[in-house]
């Protein structure tokens, strides 16, 4: 009772910590995580400053420990996903430094068997089965655009290069949108999102990685009998990597890119902290990321952060620094 009045204070904000594992190969034992509780602890360990002083303590709305399972993650955020087809908006994000989970928990490895299917492929399904199941008077249509941003620009991951004039706050009215109708559809288009996204990290050396990437969900329902409609949207967001560039070493292209995204996950920061504390102020203009995703944050819009944690001993200060952008916007 008291979680679902908290969540009421803070504006439909959840945080949500995942811890991944070890890759095979990787010795098990040079764990910063000391402790993960159930109820949303998390304590993590200095490496440079063992024993009492060097543990932290943050605490989230849950903390998945690195033996959860893909179906675990969904199963809890399932209701969130179904609040759109009642006409919510809903973002779901995953934050954290290149390697620490953020696209195994919205994608899933490369060639994902069903059950290691992310977090994208089963609210996509799960929405279209829904709504095609729900033995009720409305009549639900489903369609999905996929973009990415990377540089402040906006390209269309469905079909071709999008003008970056013509967006206004609504989701991204001019990238194609399709109709899913079968999990095969599902398939289908993440699939050429995935590959789209691709072909230019080949190019552009791991630019997955420096770019943000939405898949958008479209609900449409109307009630066959008053004829009235409702509209939710999902937008799943597989951040850049969060990771500090040392100005230092990198100039040129390297450098700018860096700067477009450290300033979009600040601007994102700055959001949903402006909205957890309720400040009438709220900076959506500072990104392209922010503005894109402007009706879907605040109001009656619900907001889910994956925070995703490599617990190796070696990426200890970047975790402390995704914890604390974390802390700072639960
Ligand atoms: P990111 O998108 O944040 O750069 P990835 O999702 O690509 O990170 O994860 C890095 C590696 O760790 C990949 O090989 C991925 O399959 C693996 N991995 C991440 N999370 C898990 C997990 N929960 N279980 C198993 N493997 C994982
Ligand atoms: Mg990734």
């Amino acid at each position: 009772k008291l979680f679902n009045e908290l969540q009421e204070l803070k504006g439909n904000i959840r945080v949500y910590c995942r811890v991944r594992p070890f890759l095979p190969g990787q010795g098990a034992s040079n764990t910063v995580v000391e402790h993960i509780g159930e109820h949303g602890e998390l304590v993590v360990l200095n490496p440079t400053k063992p024993g009492k002083d060097g543990l932290r303590k943050f605490r989230f709305n849950k903390v998945y420990s690195p033996a959860s399972t893909q179906a675990e993650v969904f199963s809890d955020i399932k209701p969130l996903v179904r609040s759109v087809l009642d006409g919510y908006n809903v973002c779901i994000f995953a934050y954290g430094q290149t390697g620490s989970g953020k696209t195994y928990t919205m994608t899933g490895p490369d060639g994902a068997s069903e059950e290691e299917w992310g977090v994208n492929y089963r609210a996509l399904n799960d929405l279209f089965k829904i709504s095609q199941s729900r033995k009720s008077n409305i009549a639900y249509e489903v369609g999905v655009q996929m973009v990415e941003i990377y540089n402040e620009q906006v390209r269309d991951l469905l079909s071709g290069i999008l003008s970056t004039t013509q967006q206004n706050g609504l989701a991204v009215p001019d990238a194609s949108m399709y109709p899913v109708t079968s999990t095969s559809d599902v398939l289908e288009l993440m699939n050429i999102g995935l590959d789209n996204r691709v072909v230019s990290s080949t190019a552009l050396n791991e630019r997955s990685s420096r770019s943000h990437s939405i898949v958008t969900v479209h609900v449409r329902g109307k009630d066959l009998k008053t004829g009235s409609a409702l509209y939710g949207n999902l937008h799943l967001v597989d951040l850049a990597g969060s990771e500090r560039v040392d100005r230092s070493e990198v100039t040129g292209d390297r450098l700018k890119e860096a700067q477009h995204i450290n300033k979009s996950l600040s601007a994102l920061g700055d959001v949903i902290f402006s909205l957890a504390s309720k400040n009438s102020h709220v900076p959506y203009r500072n990104s392209k990321l922010t503005q894109l995703l402007q009706s879907s944050l605040g109001g009656r819009a619900k907001t889910l952060m994956f925070v995703q944690l490599n617990p190796d001993v070696i990426s200890y200060s970047e975790s402390m620094s995704t914890l604390k952008f974390a802390e700072r916007v639960s």
